[in-house]
């Protein structure tokens, strides 16, 4: 395959991107290189590499040939320049914020979020003097309202987990132009299949690829992509993008990697310091479940909107949330954001509250009892005794998390099964 990715197809790219038989064996796939370090060629390659004036490989805490592969996959996948693997979804929500922040800044974040990132936001960060201000981002005039001198970027998620919400991306890109911050989008839950945040404005992308990327639910991994599109050295709020960033010598990163400036940072100071490293057997697994995710997507979509359409007619069910159905009012913003589809991951409310969504839960027999998303296999959570239960009554309420609602996660099994599943359970959880 040529190196020119434009002229490829998605299906193409999520199998071959980044990817070439290996020089040294000939292999096919992508061998797991499963080394610590690499042999420089002299004294003067050394000394090159930790300049940063020759691209190469030192050790695998910074950069490792396996991973390297499905950084380059995972960015041309979202139309990125580069990409930045790390150890986790929770590991590249740092690493997107740490070159931006410090002690005093604050982020701009979308009330409706992954439970763990509410927490991470809204708790674990003022540790290192950051702080979260969260908004609904259906609010156009409370984004922008809450943007003052030291916010230095803006987080949503595209499609919001749990509740199917579908963010206008575009409207908040604007936001953020107009304050010259960047907008990060986490868009674990849509796939680059589904959407592409960076072409509707973002400026950066992060994933959890334990999710859908991975596919089947074997290994936890996270990414931070950069759309290569910001000016950051326009306002004088990134130091240490664009200023001498005593961290490395006095580089100036903007000014030395014009647009891999995020990604480079993100290597250099971001895994080199932090040192929330992706290894190369996780990147394996991921590189193996990537070249099926349109068609995995496909299906989870398919089988979604059967099953939403199932459960909304089911007088046992008191409401459905998932953006594919008319009656959501996300459902106007399909077509703008994903029209593919909706994802496959949404709550309903079970009639019998919080008890029936426990005994629902118990009775599954094909849907697995799990706090995961994105898996091959049907997964169900109750939110409010689980994933969500740190959260405040109203944080729930605003997460979609209620106690009265269950979160499912569409698998790829026959859909006829799933709904039979379903149906005998709700039939125990209220009797
Ligand atoms: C799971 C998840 C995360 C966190 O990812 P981990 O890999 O579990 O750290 C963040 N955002 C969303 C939307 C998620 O589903």
């Amino acid at each position: 395959m040529s190196d020119d990715t434009e002229s490829y197809g998605f299906d193409t790219l999520q199998i071959h991107a980044g990817a070439r038989p290996d020089p040294a064996t000939g292999a096919r796939n992508t061998p797991i290189y499963q080394s610590t370090a690499y042999v420089f060629r002299d004294a003067e390659h050394a000394a090159a590499l930790f300049n940063l004036q020759e691209v190469g490989y030192i050790y695998s805490r910074l950069t490792n040939p396996t991973v390297a592969v499905l950084q380059e996959r995972i960015a041309t996948l979202e139309g990125g320049v580069g990409a930045v693997c790390c150890s986790s979804g929770h590991a590249a929500q740092i690493m997107a914020l740490f070159p931006l922040m410090q002690p005093g800044r604050n982020v701009v974040v979308s009330t409706r979020l992954y439970g763990g990132t509410v927490t991470q936001f809204s708790q674990t960060i003022k540790r290192f003097g950051w702080s979260a201000k969260f908004v609904d981002f259906d609010d156009e005039a409370a984004v922008k309202a809450a943007i003052d001198d030291d916010t230095r970027a803006i987080f949503g998620e595209a499609i919001a987990n749990p509740g199917g919400y579908i963010m206008d991306v575009r409207a908040i890109a604007d936001i953020a132009d107009g304050a010259g911050i960047p907008l990060i989008i986490d868009n674990t839950t849509a796939t680059p299949y589904l959407h592409r945040p960076i072409e509707h404005g973002a400026t950066l992308v992060v994933h959890s690829t334990t999710k859908y990327l991975t596919g089947n639910g074997t290994v936890t991994g996270g990414c931070v992509v950069d759309s290569g599109n910001f000016d950051w050295a326009a306002s004088g709020k990134f130091p240490s993008m664009s200023e001498p960033e005593p961290a490395y010598h006095g580089l100036k990163f903007a000014e030395t990697f014009g647009p891999l400036a995020f990604t480079f940072h993100g290597i250099a100071i971001g895994l080199r310091d932090l040192g929330m490293t992706m290894n190369p057997q996780a990147a394996h697994y991921t590189l193996c479940g990537i070249e099926t995710l349109s068609l995995r997507m496909e299906r989870h979509v398919e089988n979604a909107e059967k099953i939403a359409n199932w459960l909304e007619n089911d007088d046992r069910v008191d409401f459905v949330t998932y953006a594919g159905l008319k009656s959501s009012p996300y459902y106007k913003r399909i077509e703008k954001v994903c029209p593919k589809g909706a994802g496959a991951l949404f709550t309903f409310a079970v009639k019998g509250g919080y008890e029936a969504c426990v005994k629902l839960v118990d009775s599954l027999e094909i849907f697995s009892h799990v706090a995961n998303l994105g898996d091959t296999r049907s997964l169900i959570i109750h939110a409010a005794s689980t994933t969500h239960r740190q959260l405040t009554a109203e944080q729930q309420e605003a997460a979609g998390a209620a106690p009265n609602v269950v979160r499912v996660s569409i698998g790829t099994e026959d859909c006829d099964d799933l709904i039979r599943d379903l149906d005998q359970a709700l039939g125990k959880a209220t009797s």
